[in-house]
């Protein structure tokens, strides 16, 4: 199961034709020819009505994933297409011309854009043309899709250089700070999981989009992690251990965290403190409920970290932003 981490809430269906059977390697955008939120979206996209995007954006802005990425939607009248590219239903905010999407719908559409192309190495391009990396569903069918606005921005070149602005703006992004904090269920609090080949798991902050890493890729004991942007490298991943006997009062056994990078140490509050704002590091592993933590999920797929020790929460500094 493949989401961008600005997934705002996974709305799945069965409309799909299972995993692809080409690489991704193209973006259609399309337009819901109405002013849908992602649940109302969703909601068509139930049998026995034969059609589906791998993602829709509503005009509030929000993110809803209703085919993972490696499988092939029933977005755009080409198999072709569809198997190759991954497909995205816009709100319209205006329904009939010029078909507009909001300020927070195009925002959205960007991020989202570049994320995709960032982690499948896509080079945004438009030509008109059914081979570019951005496509249109009127390539394939007798349909106005994407409507007028959409389409115009492809065709003067606003959408592709947002996308590719938006791809460098990310890679400016700085590391944040990861601490403990009490809980409060913000997302600062929340990290999606990304499940590598290998087993372990990638962390990344609903809030910032960055995940969580070892500073410097250190192997030593005692080394600090934060937030960092994703790079793919052992930094960023981590094997879960429960550990089985250890429950806490609501019944779930607490997990030890072991960085990819050194699995003689642990992820752990630093001196076993009680305190906010104490920051977590890796740590040899020394058996204390310094260095477990409970595991629990949100209801839309994202975990919180509670430290077993402390009763504290893994949390981004300054709300992640
Ligand atoms: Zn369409």
């Amino acid at each position: 199961m493949t989401m961008s981490s600005l997934t705002t809430k996974y709305l799945p269906t069965v409309q799909h034709s299972g995993q692809r059977t080409a690489s991704i390697t193209g973006i259609t955008i399309h337009h819901m020819a109405g002013n849908l939120t992602i649940e109302q979206c969703s909601a068509c996209f139930q049998p026995p009505r034969e059609a589906s995007s791998n993602y829709g954006i509503g005009s509030d802005g929000s993110i809803g994933c209703y085919v993972d990425e490696e499988n092939r939607a029933w977005t755009s009248s080409s198999w072709q297409n569809d198997n190759r590219c991954i497909t995205i239903e816009v709100a319209d905010n205006i329904v009939g011309e010029p078909w507009s999407i909001s300020d927070a719908a195009y925002k959205s559409l960007i991020a989202l854009c570049a994320d995709i192309c960032k982690r499948y190495n896509i080079v945004p391009s438009y030509d008109g043309t059914a081979n570019a990396s951005f496509t249109e569903h009127r390539m394939f069918a007798p349909t106005g899709c994407p409507g007028t606005t959409i389409h115009n921005w492809l065709v003067n070149g606003k959408i592709i250089a947002d996308v590719k602005m938006k791809m460098i703006e990310g890679d400016n992004v700085k590391e944040r700070k990861v601490w403990q904090y009490a809980a409060n269920m913000t997302d600062a609090q929340k990290w999606l999981p990304k499940w590598n080949k290998d087993g372990s798991v990638t962390l990344i902050s609903k809030a910032c989009n960055l995940a969580l890493d070892v500073q410097g890729g250190s192997k030593s004991s005692g080394a600090l992690v934060q937030a960092y942007p994703q790079n793919g490298t052992d930094a960023q991943k981590w094997k879960l251990v429960q550990i089985k006997g250890k429950y806490n009062p609501a019944g779930v056994a607490p997990f030890e965290i072991v960085p990819v990078l050194n699995s003689k140490l642990r992820l752990d509050v630093k001196g076993g403190s009680l305190a906010d704002k104490t920051d977590v590091q890796i740590y040899k592993a020394n058996n204390t409920n310094a260095q477990r933590w409970l595991v629990l999920d949100d209801g839309n797929g994202y975990w919180v970290l509670v430290n077993v020790n402390s009763g504290k929460t893994l949390d981004v500094k300054g709300g992640g932003k």
